[in-house]
């Protein structure tokens, strides 16, 4: 058995999950002097971050990208760690298409709308930045938890690949739809909770979003702010993807749900057939495309995709400890405000911190 923090096993802590939670929350338990691992399923962490580069190095968001000044809490930990925000450009002639037949409208974005930001960077290096103040031996990657025990004054984890690891708490920082299909608690939780977990929605679970690089932005060049809403094709919303400096260009947004049955050559295909229309054939010559269907083992695994927003987030039974108050839900589906959201994560992660 890896005991975890093998001198104070009762005052140590597992994270399961090294999303923008589990990371913030280590981050946190760090400067409380609360040694915490973090495990994490995939090889990656970041969770519904996941910040790519294009061929020219652009920073390209498939996941989390957005927040505004309400956000308080996620603004504050950017700041704190010395990240950039910048607004989301949305100058020039918007698009909204509502049948494929007819041309689109154009509208403008009046200048008085609060602004949505982004981070300079992408929102990647809020997760790279956290996890550089933690200790490397402390978190560890490909490591799906899929067991927790209540033993006594301390907890037992164990992993897919067989380690076990034994700490005074844990804190479950993965979707709740996702902790209830993928690990086995010993005892088993009450009924009630057993009930709601596979219930929360998990916010994107089933998104389908897309991200385009360009060597120019001809579309500003041309007027166009680069946002375009459609009723008509495969693309359904689409914003500017030009970082901080104005050196590097792209578009980021969302592909119908119906694009998910569809190999990604062929959503290539479409999304460019639909922007060459719009935009001219200078849209046709990318210097990269990705997309991401947003269903994978480490955000839904199987589990039906919940269709009502935010349905059970911040419940109440999400809020209380189990297992003798040793085990304890975290997670942006658990916040009390903002759920779903990145601000919902670091709030969550705060709120555990306070408790622990
Ligand atoms: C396409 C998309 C667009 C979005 N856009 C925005 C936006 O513009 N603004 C915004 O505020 N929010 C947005 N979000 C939501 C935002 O990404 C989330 O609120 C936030 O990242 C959630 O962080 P989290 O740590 O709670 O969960 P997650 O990011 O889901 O992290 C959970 C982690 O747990 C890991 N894990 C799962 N199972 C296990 C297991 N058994 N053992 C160990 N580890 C496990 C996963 O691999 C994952 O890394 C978007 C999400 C998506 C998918």
């Amino acid at each position: 058995m890896a005991e975890f923090c093998k001198m104070k096993t009762r005052e140590s802590s597992i994270i399961i999950g090294g999303g923008l939670s589990g990371l913030t929350l280590a981050y946190l338990l760090a400067q409380k002097h609360i040694e915490a691992i973090v495990l994490e399923a995939s090889p990656r962490l970041g969770g519904r971050i996941q910040t790519v580069k294009g061929a020219l190095g652009a920073p390209l968001e498939l996941g989390a990208t957005w927040f505004a000044d309400k956000h308080r809490h996620l603004s504050s930990l950017s700041e704190e760690l010395e990240l950039q925000k910048f607004p989301q450009f949305s100058k020039g002639i918007s698009l909204f298409q509502t049948k494929s037949f007819e041309p689109p409208q154009k509208f403008f974005v009046p200048e008085a709308e609060t602004p949505s930001y982004r981070l300079a960077g992408g929102t990647q290096s809020l997760i790279d930045t956290l996890a550089q103040k933690l200790k490397a031996q402390n978190i560890r990657s490909n490591a799906r938890v899929t067991g927790i025990r209540n033993s006594e004054d301390t907890v037992i984890v164990e992993t897919a690949t067989g380690e076990v690891f034994k700490a005074g708490k844990v804190i479950v920082c993965v979707p709740p739809q996702l902790a209830a299909s993928q690990i086995e608690f010993s005892p088993e939780l009450p009924k009630p909770v057993r009930e709601i977990l596979p219930t929360v929605q998990t916010w994107m679970a089933g998104a389908v979003k897309f991200t385009l690089e360009y060597s120019e932005p001809f579309w500003r060049n041309e007027g166009f702010s680069g946002m375009l809403y459609s009723h008509a094709g495969i693309v359904t919303e689409m914003y500017d993807h030009t970082n901080l400096e104005e050196d590097k260009f792209g578009f980021t947004g969302f592909l119908n749900s119906g694009a998910a049955a569809y190999a990604q050559e062929v959503r290539k295909e479409f999304v460019l057939r639909q922007l060459g229309e719009l935009l001219g054939a200078k849209a046709l010559q990318p210097t990269a495309y990705f997309d991401k269907v947003w269903t994978d083992e480490f955000v839904l695994a199987g589990s039906p995709v919940i269709h009502r927003p935010h349905q059970n987030n911040g419940h109440a039974l999400l809020q209380m400890a189990y297992m003798d108050g040793k085990l304890y839900f975290c997670g942006t589906e658990t916040a009390t405000e903002f759920a779903g959201y990145m601000e919902g994560a670091v709030m969550a992660a705060k709120s555990i911190a306070e408790r622990l």
